[in-house]
């Protein structure tokens, strides 16, 4: 199946949702981060979490996600586009430990049950705006929701999800249901009742059902309407090294010589998608050249 992201609407005005699968985009952070199991699954969410968000609280632009937790995992950072593209990385991307008693991945352990979701939205004009909220378990997919529900003040339900085998990442995907000031007691009632007999969203792509389907199986029971067409969903960084260049000419005439002359070349690693940019002696003394 192919990866991808599609909102879509009920048709008596009750709820909204962003569904979106991910395989491909979490299983190229995997590689490139070479992620433990325990952190491919707490950043497989948070990014599935960030592609979903983004085209909820920004049309263009971007959102950044740090989930800064307590646990040994350390920080999470995702930015994600309304697009379907994100990015993201974890401070300790080497981290293991045991399943939890569910026979999961422990994310919440990893994470951390005390500490803050911080989300920047950029909507690409004026100032990036940062709220935070305490995280609710660290599991990522309930942090995002107690975001939702604080900032726009309505009631959502979270789900993300990532299964992995020893071959890498089998199924990735989730989505976000935003109820609408129509809904009832009823709403509420259905949807939790689908997703508790639905079986979990991986569970459903590895059953090979495409988006739609999936979509139509938890909203079992509301007339939805899908809105525009399905977006590719894909990691997507923005570094080059035209910008790793560009970010050496901070340095001043004295700095760019003194590299050149003493370590011969500059290099650097990019956070996000752990890309390697080098520059050698003669491309510093070039520099130092363009430099007052
Ligand atoms: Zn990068």
């Amino acid at each position: 199946m192919e990866d991808g992201l599609l909102k879509a609407i009920s048709a008596d005005g009750t709820i909204r949702a962003v569904i979106a699968t991910t395989t491909g985009l979490v299983e190229s952070a995997r590689k490139r981060h070479n992620l433990s199991f325990t952190a491919a699954a707490a950043l497989g969410r948070a990014l599935t979490g960030g592609v979903l968000l983004a085209p909820v609280v920004a049309r263009e632009g971007q959102v950044l996600l740090k989930f800064h937790g307590n646990g040994p995992l350390g920080k999470i950072f995702v930015d994600a586009s309304p697009h379907g593209t994100a990015r993201g990385y974890v401070e300790n991307p080497q981290l293991e430990l045991p399943l939890n008693s569910l026979g999961n991945f422990d994310v919440g352990t990893a994470v951390g049950n005390t500490g803050y979701l911080h989300v920047t939205v950029d909507h690409g004009f004026g100032r990036p705006h940062t709220s935070t909220v305490e995280l609710a378990s660290g599991e990522i997919g309930e942090d995002i929701n107690r975001y939702l529900v604080t900032s726009e003040q309505a009631g959502s339900i979270v789900v993300v999800g990532c299964h992995l085998t020893r071959k890498g990442v089998e199924a990735a995907g989730g989505l976000i249901i935003q109820l609408l000031p129509d809904h009832t007691e009823e709403t509420i009632c259905k949807i939790e009742n689908n997703i508790t007999t639905f079986g979990t969203f991986t569970f459903l792509m590895r059953r090979g059902m495409t988006l739609e389907a999936i979509l139509h199986r938890i909203l079992n029971g509301f007339d939805v309407r899908t809105l525009g067409e399905v977006k590719p969903t894909k990691f997507a960084c923005k570094c080059t090294n035209e910008r790793f260049i560009e970010a050496l000419k901070i340095f001043g005439k004295e700095d760019l010589l003194s590299m050149a002359e003493e370590d011969g070349q500059a290099e650097g690693r990019c956070h996000f998608c752990n890309e390697f940019y080098y520059v050698n002696k003669e491309g510093l003394l070039d520099l130092a050249k363009g430099s007052g």
